[in-house]
């Protein structure tokens, strides 16, 4: 549940009707590929197989708007240099690619991707050994870069340049301006099965055949969740008015951190708050998140907090994230379990399974983002 995030403020009447169509006209029935989820993920592969040319392509998504979980109210962040130390080598490739497919979706249809830098606040020593693109600073370098930034002790500061970042409303607006026929408001029930295809997706709005499916729902379906560990992991975000501060870099640490915004404004978070599912925004993870701005940021402290609010990450146990065939099936895939980086990688998924529907063949690089 995204409460109040900032991204909204800045759209465009045409993005903010972009992501509530309601239902289209003479909604195409059997369109070729049908998407099940109006998020990041499902948004980007129609877009992709819309771009490879896998024919009529539609995008089912339950609630009003499009992007209204986690894919409306995460950081933006797409950042996958930011993973090289703590990620597997494949998952931080796939995430690069993503990156470079974003800054072709960017130069084509202006989904406002900026790049970014990052002032890592390593504890300790630092890592012995630093991946390509990060650069250990001194801290008389950290002075000159972020003047405004106050260094806690014992920490290693690490710069990470040319990284990514969006409104991943404006990035859901203009990616549904280019997935096909998108219908909000229609959310599936369940789905037929018969021999090895998905013959028929059964909807609030009726039957759809469609030729291919992908559930891009942010958790594993049913039938096929069976088996699967998967639950959300809920995280609060907050947002603070322009100050009398200079930050140019994205902060991050132990303590906390905060992305600077066109504008001045700084975004906060998000928490893992694991084991809280209601939907409200709670005070003391917000509290949280400004004191670690104000340690980092002694400026900040007489900031305003504009926005506060939370959302869900969806986790599929052991996996980061499921980009599979449905078992089964064979006109069935699923991408679930993103969890913190589906924005990041929702380009690189999307093209991946239209590269899939379109071969029948797995492509390569995503043999570890199977179904557990
Ligand atoms: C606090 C926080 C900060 C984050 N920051 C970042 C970040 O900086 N960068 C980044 O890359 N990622 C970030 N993430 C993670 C990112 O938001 C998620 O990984 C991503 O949004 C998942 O996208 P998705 O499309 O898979 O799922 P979702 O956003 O959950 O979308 C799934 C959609 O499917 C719809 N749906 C579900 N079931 C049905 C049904 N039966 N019928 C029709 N529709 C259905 C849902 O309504 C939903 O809209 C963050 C997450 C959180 C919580």
């Amino acid at each position: 549940m995204v409460r109040a995030a900032i991204w909204t403020g800045g759209l465009t009447a045409a993005e903010h009707a972009a992501l509530a169509p309601g239902v289209p006209d003479g909604l195409d029935r059997q369109p070729d590929v049908l998407v099940v989820g109006g998020g990041a993920v499902g948004l980007a592969t129609a877009v992709a197989c819309r771009s490879a040319g896998l024919g009529s392509v539609v995008v089912l998504e339950r609630e009003v708007r499009l992007a209204s979980a986690a894919s409306g109210g995460n950081g933006g962040a797409v950042s996958p240099d930011l993973h090289a130390l703590t990620d597997p080598a494949e998952f931080v490739a796939f995430g690069r690619v993503s990156l470079a497919l974003h800054r072709e979706l960017d130069a084509r249809w202006g989904t406002g991707l900026r790049t970014t830098r990052w002032l890592l606040l390593w504890p300790g020593a630092g890592p012995a050994q630093l991946p390509p693109g990060y650069q250990r600073l001194d801290p008389g370098t950290v002075r000159e870069l972020e003047p405004d930034v106050a260094l806690p002790d014992r920490v290693t500061p690490l710069l990470v340049t040319g990284q990514g970042a969006v409104n991943p409303q404006r990035l859901a607006a203009v990616l549904a301006g280019h997935a096909g026929a998108v219908a909000t408001g229609v959310a599936v029930r369940g789905v037929d099965v018969t021999g090895d295809r998905i013959t028929t997706v059964h909807t609030t709005l009726g039957d759809f055949a469609p030729g291919a499916v992908v559930m891009a729902t942010g958790l594993v379906p049913e039938p096929w969740a069976a088996g699967v560990v998967q639950r959300r992991v809920k995280g609060h975000m907050l947002a603070v008015a322009p100050g009398p501060w200079r930050l140019s870099s994205v902060l991050s640490s132990e303590v906390g951190g905060g992305a600077p915004q066109p504008g001045g404004a700084i975004v906060c978070g998000g928490t893992f708050d694991d084991g809280d599912a209601g939907p409200e925004v709670r005070p003391e993870p917000v509290a949280a998140l400004l004191a670690g701005l104000h340690w980092l940021l002694p400026a900040a402290r007489g900031a305003t907090v504009t926005h506060a609010w939370c959302c869900f990450r969806p986790v599929v146990e052991g996996r980061q994230p499921v980009i599979d065939r449905l078992p089964g099936t064979t006109n069935g895939w699923v991408s679930a379990g993103h969890f913190t980086t589906g924005v990041m990688m929702s380009a690189g998924t999307g093209r991946a399974l239209a590269q899939w529907i379109g071969a029948g063949r797995r492509p390569a690089g995503l043999e570890t983002f199977s179904l557990p």
